[in-house]
């Protein structure tokens, strides 16, 4: 059987459990060629305890968005051969409390666009049925808004839709690839947050107060949303010509 997709609403309601007595445990954290947000980072980061720079350099690779031409990370398997996830043990996922935002909509899938006529962004979910994947055999049914309370979803959406509003600005200024300082600067805003909060004082390039940094340091959320206004800058001051 190969790999289905179906669409589904918010409402919309579908029979999946998943839990260490499935006999499939485990088999969904291999094969792997997983990204990670700058706000799966964050979460990570913190909850093993390592500064961004040494949780990037450990765990992830970086890449160029083949679609985008921003800066993207992947996590590093920790089996090169079954491409294993770096955090997944015999007893289950070890930074589960913070595992990244795809781990945590897998069965669903996310895509986000704008609509037409609003500023709104629009999301659509699509069921993923895998072979691999026995958590369908069960009774159990719950809605897409149960699944996303459940597995706290809500906070990760909002913060990663931040992203894709970077991602559009890029698209609408240029379709090319980032000179490399450009390129430096963007991956350590999005995703060195340690670093990058070190540095801002003295870069500043984009004409962001540092009043507003100031009180954005005691709040690691708030840094990240002021990193990405901060790209956003830095893009429409380097690409709008
Ligand atoms: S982060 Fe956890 S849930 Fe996600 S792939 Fe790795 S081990 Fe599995
Ligand atoms: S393959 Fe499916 S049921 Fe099995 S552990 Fe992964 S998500 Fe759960």
């Amino acid at each position: 059987m190969d790999a289905r997709l179906t669409s589904i609403g918010r409402d919309g309601s579908f029979k999946f459990c998943c839990s260490p007595q499935t006999a499939c445990f485990n088999e969904c954290c291999r094969d792997l060629n997983q990204f990670l947000t700058p706000y799966d980072v964050l979460r990570l980061k913190n909850g093993i305890g390592l500064p961004s720079q040494r949780f990037l350099a450990q765990y992830t690779r970086r890449h160029i968005g083949p679609g985008s031409g921003l800066p993207v990370i992947t996590l590093v398997p920790g089996d090169p051969d079954r491409l294993t996830c770096p955090f997944v043990t015999p007893s289950g996922c070890r930074v589960y409390a913070d595992r990244p935002s795809s781990c945590r909509t897998y069965p669903l899938m996310r895509m986000v666009r704008r609509s037409r006529d609003a500023a709104d962004l629009v999301e659509e979910y699509r069921i993923l049925r895998e072979p691999h994947c026995q958590g369908f055999d069960t009774a159990h049914r719950q809605t897409v808004n149960d699944w996303i309370v459940d597995q706290g979803l809500e906070e990760y959406n909002a913060e990663n839709d931040r992203l894709i509003e970077v991602i559009r600005l890029k698209a609408r200024l240029s379709s090319k690839a980032l000179p490399p300082s450009l390129a430096d600067r963007i991956y350590t805003a999005l995703y060195d947050l340690d670093g990058f909060n070190e540095r801002l004082h003295d870069e500043s390039p984009a004409g962001i107060h540092v009043e507003r940094m100031g009180n954005a340091r005691t709040n690691e959320v708030a840094r990240l949303r002021l990193s990405l206004e901060w790209v956003k800058q830095l893009l429409e001051k380097t690409l709008a010509r």
